[in-house]
């Protein structure tokens, strides 16, 4: 098979032939039709965040079941499933026994520590895979389930907020601003200064403001949500955030923070993180996704296009979510 390889030493994908992968106990190998690109990945091959070497990435997989290891009876072959982030947790550790398989002590993410989806095969444990909504076909399937399911769980860490400011209006925002309209509340979308598209982008689904990140919103905000990977925006937002809201920092990668005085927080502001996902964020979000018809905004890429689908999303040239079309 072809696969986009990350090789030791390099922080440039390369294409390499290997053989298919072979299922494993409750292991099922998928023909992918379609991996996201998320920003994770940018961050893994930029060398940000550890990761297996030689790797192949992508953690938002759809593929056709094409063969079942022993004992992996959830999915038909020939089944059209989804896979995440999260490839495999302990299930016994202390998060994972109280919910919170997310914060899992040794956990397994897929295009991190297994092989991802910028290949046409990828082997999966199947109790991490998920059944995805038919009205979505796989290219507009494959952002829902990174991109879409963080975006879920933030917008669940900002509560009951009615006033939401989406920080950094790529493939998450552009998802969990329909989200967040759907459920009658307020949004306000910041983007990249310069970045027409995006503001666009993001009057289109339902923002009723949209400028750029060093300006002010018209309003008063309830929570922040931020996907873009800058410690700076974090004063930023709290500096708009009413009493008692939220700030949640929805990367897994940001620069530092810098400092900022305590009267920002002050007034039961929260400032949180969000790690990760469990496989109930995403089924959670699937069920929603699947209720009604949520615009995706794909940008396609031949699978051997990876890395310019990287340096495109990493310089902000990508308005909604890169996908790669093995
Ligand atoms: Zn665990
Ligand atoms: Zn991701």
């Amino acid at each position: 098979m072809r696969a986009m390889v990350l090789e030791a030493g390099r922080k440039e994908l390369v294409a390499r032939d290997f053989d298919a992968p072979r299922a494993g106990r409750g292991e099922i190998v998928l023909a992918v039709r379609a991996c996201a690109v998320c920003r994770t990945d940018l961050h893994v091959v930029d060398g940000e965040l550890d990761a297996r070497r030689p790797l192949i990435p992508g953690h938002e997989i759809v593929g056709d079941v094409v063969e079942r290891g022993e004992g992996a009876r959830r999915f038909e072959v020939g089944a059209r499933v989804g896979v995440g982030w999260l490839g495999r947790t302990c299930g016994a550790c202390e998060h994972c026994t109280r919910g919170r398989e997310n914060l899992c002590a040794s956990p397994t993410f897929t295009g991190r520590d297994r092989d991802g989806g910028y290949a046409e095969f990828a082997c999966v444990d199947e109790r991490f895979a998920f059944a995805l909504p038919e009205r979505y076909d796989s290219l507009h399937a494959a952002p829902l389930l990174c991109a879409g399911a963080i975006g879920w769980r933030a917008l669940r860490a900002a509560g009951d907020a009615e006033r939401i400011g989406l920080w950094g209006f790529g493939a998450s925002a552009h998802l969990v601003a329909q989200v967040a309209r759907a459920e009658g509340r307020r949004v306000f979308a910041f983007t990249r200064p310069g970045d027409a598209a995006a503001a666009a982008l993001a009057r289109r689904l339902g923002c009723e403001w949209a400028g750029s990140s060093i300006e002010l919103a018209p309003s008063e905000l309830d929570a922040a949500l931020i996907f873009a990977p800058v410690g700076e925006l974090v004063p930023r937002a709290l500096a708009q955030v009413a009493r008692g809201g939220t700030v949640v920092c929805a990367g897994i990668h940001m620069s530092d923070l810098p400092s900022f005085p305590y009267s920002l927080l002050w007034g039961e502001r929260c400032v949180r993180s969000i790690a990760n996902l469990t496989r109930r964020d995403a089924e959670e979000f699937l069920t929603f996704a699947g209720d009604r018809s949520l615009a995706v905004e794909p940008v396609p890429y031949a699978l051997a296009d990876a890395q310019r689908a990287l340096d495109d999303l990493r310089a902000g040239r990508v308005s909604g979510a890169a996908v790669l079309l093995p």
